[in-house]
């Protein structure tokens, strides 16, 4: 579902992702596990092209992401055409950044209906039986204030699913939340990877990793250092890098 090919993407001066090589296979979940600052978030950010490459490539589901070929040459994709294609992508950050003057309900039928033109009825049972799913069917009319903060990152997983997504990528989704609120997210999307969704997960949550991955990447200085088997990767780490990052987890 997800090809990715000698990406990189630089700041300025500043080389951020240094060739990086992914493929993601439809229903598969992804970890990705790198000390602060190895490109993760950037690397996340590219594949829905909130931020454009410098070279290679980025597919999902066939396409390439954020250009087409023409001629030879990659020109940019047109607003609209990128548009097109982030509907098949859901995005879980690290802030929920749901809007707080709307209930959850709102929040999560406002890109169905305001941005896809799905009819309001056809979008909110969508977004009821979602509700359902990250177990909040009680919530649909309250404002996220009123919501703790494991409650509104759930609203925020609903919202990104609204969209009917084929790939989700969730950037830190926990790392926000008081600890003892950690557990209800991570089981929501752990509920999630076990119904088939293909996710690539950006996190410091080696459990989550050990339980519901199917593989773990592990990205040190833009390149991926280390990739196979949690198992593996976790339990039995090969490079120096990854030794020493997950001796500080375990
Ligand atoms: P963390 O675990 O702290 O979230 P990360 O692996 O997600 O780290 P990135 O956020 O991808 O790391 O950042 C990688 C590098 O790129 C950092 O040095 C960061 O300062 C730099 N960087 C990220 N975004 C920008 C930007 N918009 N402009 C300039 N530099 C940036
Ligand atoms: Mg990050």
């Amino acid at each position: 579902l997800v090809k990715a090919r000698n990406v990189h993407k630089s700041f300025a001066d500043l080389e951020v992702l240094r060739g990086i090589d992914l493929d993601v296979a439809p229903g598969e979940v992804v970890v990705v596990l790198g000390p602060s600052g190895s490109g993760k978030s950037t690397f996340l950010r590219c594949i829905n092209h909130l931020e454009s490459i410098n070279q290679g490539s980025i597919e999902v589901d066939g396409e390439q992401i954020g250009y087409r070929l023409h001629k030879d040459r990659l020109l940019q994709l047109s607003n609209q055409a990128i548009a097109l294609q982030r509907r098949k992508i859901g995005m879980v950050f690290q802030q929920f950044n749901l809007y707080p003057h709307m209930t959850a309900l709102q929040n999560i039928i406002e890109a169905p209906v305001g941005v896809h033109g799905e009819s309001r009825k056809a979008a909110t049972e969508n977004a009821l039986r979602l509700l359902e799913r990250v177990g909040l069917s009680i919530k649909a009319d309250n404002y996220p204030r009123q919501l703790s903060g494991g409650q509104q990152q759930r609203v925020a997983i609903a919202r990104a699913l609204a969209i009917k997504p084929k790939l989700m990528l969730f950037d830190e989704p926990t790392s926000a939340l008081d600890p003892e609120l950690v557990g209800e997210v991570l089981a929501t999307m752990r509920d999630l990877a076990n119904q088939g969704l293909t996710m690539i997960v950006v996190t410091h949550e080696i459990g989550f990793a050990r339980e519901a991955a199917d593989r773990v990447v592990f990205m040190d200085g833009g390149k991926v250092v280390e990739q196979g088997k949690p198992e593996d990767v976790i339990g039995n780490p090969q490079h120096p890098r990854t030794r020493s990052f997950l001796s500080r987890y375990i």
